[in-house]
């Protein structure tokens, strides 16, 4: 038994749910928007955002979000807390369940749970999080310019952020745990030929060190055991991202990774009604203003879904 029924339901509080809200309340369909675990999504745990459009002066994750937010309640989205846990979408009108006990029946869903960054698991990169640890090299690495930083990871993405980092910083250690890069071939060549980017393979981070004014260098361990320091003031994690999709899977198509298909240019879902914006189903741009705007197009196609029944 649902306790109340919505034309459309958006799961999630990044720039991709946000967006989406915006331009679903706009078009008159009453959106209610469900936050989720972490309000405003992963730019709420980055610093300075520079590449947001916009704002040339920059401005920080938090407030791009609350100012998202703003303007989505401003024209009458419906934010909520809450927390979806479970997630019928076998037939419409769709069954949202949020915190184990509301049930809301939606017309439409649009799906903007985002990714997660992976983390080492250390207890050091933890307590240095926004002190110099950093999961996203596109929206910190300007704060470390002219110094020395250091990339986990060998693959795509540790190999285009490290590139990235080298025309910022005086110098880049990668570090990585096998004797050989995951990442495309061009993407090796690109790395081993910038002069500030130094590889160290069979590395393992043992700890991130610091002081109150944050990271000052990294612990490594070498294959043969034994421990050095590099010091960088930036420890940049690139070690892959998990797509927030445990509730849909066996109803919607996942990639291997998890990652939400969509159909090539739009946010369609394999099932009609449900749709899919931002990081949840991007694993390669990953940026604020993609996501947000694959919620413009969820939201507009959510429109276009409604009309065509008759709503
Ligand atoms: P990947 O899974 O490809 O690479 C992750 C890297 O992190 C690997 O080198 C892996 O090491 C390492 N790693 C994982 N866990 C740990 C750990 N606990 N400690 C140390 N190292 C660890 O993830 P990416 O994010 O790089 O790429 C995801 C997908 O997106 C890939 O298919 C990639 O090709 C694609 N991509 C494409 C881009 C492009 O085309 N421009 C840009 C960015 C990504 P190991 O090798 O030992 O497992």
């Amino acid at each position: 038994m649902e306790n109340e029924s919505v034309k459309c339901l958006i799961i999630g509080s990044g720039p991709a749910g946000y967006t989406a809200a915006i331009y679903a309340a706009r078009a008159n369909l009453s959106p209610v928007l469900y936050e989720g675990l972490e309000p405003g999504g992963q730019l709420t745990t980055t610093t300075h955002i520079e590449n947001f459009p916009g704002h040339p002066n920059g401005i920080t994750g938090v407030q791009l979000m609350e100012d998202m937010k703003e303007q989505a309640v401003k024209y009458g989205a419906d934010v909520r807390f809450g927390i979806v846990t479970e997630a019928d979408l076998s037939h419409r009108p769709f069954r949202i369940t949020v915190d184990g006990r509301h049930v809301v029946a939606a017309e439409t869903v649009i799906i903007a749970t985002g990714a997660t960054a992976r983390y080492l698991g250390l207890e050091s990169e933890q307590y240095y999080k926004g002190m110099g640890v950093s999961a996203c090299a596109t929206c910190d690495g300007f704060l470390y310019k002219g110094k020395n930083v250091a990339v986990v990871g060998g693959g795509d993405t540790a190999c285009e952020e490290a590139s990235y980092l080298s025309t910022i910083c005086n110098k880049v250690y990668m570090i990585v745990r096998k004797n050989f890069l995951r990442a495309s071939k061009a993407m090796q060549a690109r790395v081993m030929e910038t002069p500030n980017i130094e590889v160290l393979f069979e590395h393992n981070t043992k700890q991130v060190l610091g002081d109150e004014a944050g990271v000052n260098g990294v612990l490594l361990t070498g294959a043969d055991g034994t421990e050095k320091v590099i010091d960088v003031d930036g420890f940049f994690l690139a070690i892959g991202h998990h797509p927030n999709t445990e509730l849909f899977k066996g109803q919607l198509t996942l990639d291997e990774a998890g990652y939400i298909v969509t159909e090539p240019g739009t946010p369609k879902t394999n099932i009609e009604g449900v749709f899919a914006a931002g990081d949840v189903q991007d694993p390669h741009y990953r940026q604020a203003i993609t996501a947000a705007g694959s919620g413009c197009k969820a939201a507009l196609e959510s429109e276009r879904y409604l009309m065509t029944l008759g709503d």
